[in-house]
């Protein structure tokens, strides 16, 4: 089995990386990972302009990573393009997966509001639009969330290509990593608005294990998974009003839309 068209195992995958709207860590993430020699050896980069000039955008590839949200149109026509030539599409990071930070006024202020808040009066030489995540405009293959994503989610991915099988979404949430890291729980202890239990797990409960409560740039979990109900319903009985935990949530998931129901769940409706 191989992700190559026509090819009988011999030959190297062809690899395409592509900002849009970001602040190119995730790229950035990528190209110094450990093994990024030995990745440069077995997979041909046709487009990843952090490693070589020579890039073209876009390239015909078998996997594309994406990086950035959709935030101007010149995002959309790239986006568009990157995707009719890409045969696997790879939602690279939080800005791609679920529209990132600059996405936070989704919902609240529509793009001409949010721009005049920003930058008053000033004219910009492009057209800007409401940050959104690429799912909203093509087809996504999978997704490899984090702000920016874990080194070894990094190598999974990759490594799943390089051997014809692909790569399985996490569906438990930092809590269960936070648990297995020994640290105090600072949500239960504390009553810190941690958003462990809400979110995917895979950054082995980073921000925790530095005393800092998770803010959830790794995107919501399934929420229909058992970890949800028991968990969750800690942000109540703890204090943390709807309001709270929605703000925190917002930060990364303001286009999640499970975000709602997920508050409707646990706080049953009453703000
Ligand atoms: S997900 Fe985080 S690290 Fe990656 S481009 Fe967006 S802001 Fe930067
Ligand atoms: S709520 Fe936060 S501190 Fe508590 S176990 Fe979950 S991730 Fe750890
Ligand atoms: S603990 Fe939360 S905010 Fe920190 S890296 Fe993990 S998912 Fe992101």
């Amino acid at each position: 089995m191989t992700i190559i068209e026509g090819c009988d195992g011999e030959c190297r995958p062809r690899v395409g990386v592509y900002a849009l709207t970001s602040c190119y860590g995730c790229q950035l993430k990528l190209a110094t990972v450990q093994k990024i020699l030995e990745i440069a050896n077995a997979v041909t980069f046709e487009s990843f302009y952090m490693l070589s000039s020579a890039s073209k955008m876009p390239a015909d590839v078998d996997v594309a990573f994406v990086e950035g949200s959709v935030s101007t149109e010149k995002d959309l026509e790239e986006l568009l393009e990157i995707r009719k030539h890409s045969r696997i599409l790879v939602a690279l990071g939080a800005c791609s997966v679920n529209g990132g930070v600059q996405s936070w006024a989704e919902g609240e202020l529509d793009y001409e509001e949010l721009y005049s808040k920003v930058y008053g009066e000033s004219k910009i030489d492009m057209k800007g639009l409401q940050a959104t995540p690429i799912s909203k405009h093509v087809e996504v293959d999978y997704y490899l969330p984090g702000c920016p994503p874990e080194e070894d989610e990094i190598l999974y991915f990759i490594s799943a290509f390089l051997f014809g099988t692909f790569p399985e979404p996490k569906d438990y949430p930092v809590c269960s990593e936070c648990r297995l890291a020994g640290n105090p729980c600072i949500l239960i202890e504390r009553g810190e608005p941690c958003l462990g239990p809400v979110t995917t797990a895979g950054c082995k409960a980073r921000c925790i294990s530095f005393n800092v409560p998770c803010i959830g740039c790794r995107g919501p979990v399934p929420h229909d998974t058992a970890w949800f109900d028991s968990l969750a319903l800690t942000f109540k009985n703890k204090g943390l009003s709807e309001e709270i935990v929605r703000h925190r949530f917002r930060i990364f998931g303001a286009h999640n839309p499970n975000l709602e129901p997920m508050l409707k769940k646990i706080y049953g409706g009453n703000k």
